[in-house]
C-alpha cells in the first residue's frame, strides 16, 4: 500500500480527554475517531488491526470445534421477555421501537436468541454436542464509556454458545473454550490469566474470566507468579482429547479478580514472593449456566431413554475491539505503538527518504515487490515529507519493521533495517534487504 494513496489522519496533538496510553495512541496513530461517547469509527490502520485480532479469534474457536454463523444486531423484546431477562437488564439495553411500535432492542449478547435458534433446529440428544459461535457488534448502554475502545458502547465482541446432554459433557466444552482461549490471546503477544469468576446463582465452578495484566486495567486482580510463566498450550494439542489435566494446571494456584478476592485465602496459599497484586484488563469471560436459558425457553432434546431434557448451556465472549487497547497497552513506548507482528496493521513500513530520485524510487518498488511478493504486507511511504516527519510517523504507527531507502545509502548499495520492538538498527546490501525483512516476519508469524 502506497502512504500517497492512503488515509492516514494522524494528530499532531495528544488528545487532553485519553487517560491512557492506548487510547491515546489509536487517537493519534489515524485508527479510530470518536463519532460518540463510547462509539468509534474504524479508520483503515485501526481496522486493519481489528480485522487480524478477528481472524486469530475465528482460528482458534474453529480449531477447537465451534461452528461460525451471524446473527443480527436488532432483536425482539419478545425474545427476551421469553427468558424473563427484558426487564431485568436494566439501563444498559439500548431499546428501540420500529414503526409499527413492535419493540425491538440493540442486542448486548445473544443468549436469548441463539438458544431460539438453536431449539428450532435440534431435536435429538444424538446432535450434541454443539458449539456455535458470532463476532458481531454489540451495544451496551455503559454508564462509563472511558479509555476508548477499552470501555466502549458499541464494541465488537466474540460469543461461543455450547449445548450439551449433561453436565459434564457441558464442562467438556468449558474446557475446549478454556484451551481456545490461551491460545487465542498468546497468539497477540498476551500472557492471560484465568481467574475465578462470578457464576450466579447456578453456583459451580465454572466461570473465568481471561485477565491481562496491565497498570491502565479496570480491575484490580490477584494471583500466584507461577501463573504467569506457565506455559500456553500447543497447537497440536488435541480438542477431542482430555483437557481436563490442563485446566487443573491453570486452576491449581490463586488467581482471583476483586469481586472473589478473599486475602486470607490469599496469603494461606501463595509464598509471598509469589504473591502478584496487580491491575488488569478483563480480555475474555467463559461461563458455565446449564439451563438457565434452555429451561424458561423450552430448548429441550430428546434423551437416549426418551423423554424431553432441557439443554446444558455454556457462553464464552471475547472483547475482539477491546483487545486492541489491552496490545497496545502491552507493546508500546513514548514514541508508538510496538506492534506484534501477529496483529500489525503491515508488517512493514518502507521509507523513501527522496521520493521522486529515481535511484530511490527504483530501488523501494523492487524491495515492495519483492516483499508483497513474500506475502509481507508493506505500507511504502512514497511521500514528500520531510525524513524526520516520516520516521515519527513510522514509529507513531509502530510496524514490526522499518526498511530507510535514501540517497547516501544507495551510493554504498545499503539500506537501513530498524525493528521497532526494540529500536535496534541495522544496514544490509538493498539487494538483500527484502529477503532479510521477508525471513524476519516469516519468523515472527509462525506460532505453535
Ligand atoms: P465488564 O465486566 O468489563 O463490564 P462483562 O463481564 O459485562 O464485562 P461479558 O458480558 O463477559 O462482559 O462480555 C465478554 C467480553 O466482552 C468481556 O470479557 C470484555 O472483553 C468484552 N466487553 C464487555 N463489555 C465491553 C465494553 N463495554 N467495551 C468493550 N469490550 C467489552
Ligand atoms: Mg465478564
Amino acid at each position: 500500500m502506497r502512504l500517497s494513496r492512503y488515509y492516514l489522519p494522524l494528530l499532531k496533538e495528544t488528545p487532553a480527554d485519553a487517560q491512557i496510553a492506548s487510547h491515546r495512541l489509536m487517537l493519534r496513530a489515524g485508527m479510530i475517531r470518536q463519532e460518540g461517547a463510547g462509539i468509534y469509527a474504524w479508520l483503515p490502520l485501526g481496522f486493519r488491526v481489528l480485522k487480524k485480532i478477528e481472524q486469530i479469534v475465528r482460528e482458534e474457536q474453529d480449531r477447537a470445534g465451534a461452528v461460525e454463523m451471524l446473527m443480527p444486531t436488532i432483536q425482539s423484546a419478545e425474545l427476551w421477555r421469553e427468558s424473563g431477562r427484558y426487564d431485568a437488564y436494566g439501563k444498559e439495553m439500548l431499546r428501540i421501537t420500529d414503526r409499527a411500535d413492535r419493540e425491538m432492542l440493540f442486542g448486548p449478547t445473544n443468549e436469548e436468541m441463539i438458544t431460539e435458534i438453536f431449539r428450532a433446529g435440534v431435536r435429538s440428544y444424538k446432535d450434541l454436542p454443539k458449539m456455535l459461535y458470532h463476532i458481531q457488534w454489540k451495544f451496551r448502554d455503559e454508564i462509563r464509556p472511558r479509555f476508548g475502545v477499552m470501555r466502549g458502547r458499541e464494541f465488537l465482541m466474540k460469543d461461543t454458545y455450547s449445548f450439551d446432554i449433561d453436565e459434564s459433557a457441558g464442562r467438556e466444552s468449558y474446557n475446549k473454550m478454556f484451551v481456545a482461549y490461551l491460545r487465542t490471546f498468546a497468539r497477540m503477544g498476551l500472557k492471560s490469566i484465568p481467574m475465578r469468576a462470578e457464576t450466579g446463582p447456578i453456583g459451580g465452578d465454572l466461570s473465568h474470566e481471561f485477565i491481562v495484566l496491565a497498570d491502565t486495567g479496570e480491575s484490580a486482580v490477584y494471583c500466584d507468579r507461577q501463573l504467569v510463566d506457565m506455559d500456553t498450550p500447543k497447537k497440536d494439542i488435541d480438542f477431542d482429547g482430555d483437557l481436563q489435566p490442563v485446566i487443573d494446571q491453570f486452576t491449581a494456584h490463586y488467581a482471583a479478580t476483586d469481586e472473589m478476592h478473599d486475602e486470607a485465602d490469599f496469603e494461606k496459599e501463595v509464598d509471598a514472593a509469589n504473591r502478584v497484586s496487580a491491575r488488569g484488563i478483563e480480555v475474555g469471560h467463559i461461563f458455565f449456566f446449564g439451563d438457565k436459558y434452555s429451561k424458561p425457553m423450552k430448548a429441550v432434546v430428546a434423551g437416549p431413554e426418551g423423554g424431553e431434557i432441557p439443554v446444558q448451556m455454556g457462553s464464552y465472549g471475547v472483547g475482539v475491539s477491546r483487545l486492541l487497547g489491552a496490545i497496545i497497552e502491552a507493546y508500546h513506548d513514548d514514541d508508538g505503538c510496538k506492534w506484534p507482528a501477529s496483529v500489525a496493521p503491515f508488517h512493514a513500513g518502507l521509507v523513501n527518504l527522496r521520493a521522486g530520485d529515481d535511484a530511490c524510487d527504483e530501488a523501494c518498488a523492487r524491495i515492495y515487490d519483492e516483499l508483497t511478493g513474500q506475502g509481507v504486507e508493506v505500507l511504502y511511504d512514497d511521500t514528500g515529507a520531510r525524513p524526520g516527519e516520516k520516521f515519527a510517523r513510522m514509529d507513531l504507527i509502530g510496524l514490526p519493521y522499518q526498511i530507510v531507502i535514501g540517497p547516501r545509502g544507495l551510493e554504498n548499495g545499503e539500506a537501513e533495517i530498524k525493528r521497532r520492538a526494540d529500536g535496534e538498527k541495522s544496514t544490509c546490501a538493498v539487494d538483500a534487504a527484502a529477503a532479510q525483512i521477508a525471513a524476519s516476519v516469516k519468523k515472527e508469524l509462525s506460532y505453535d
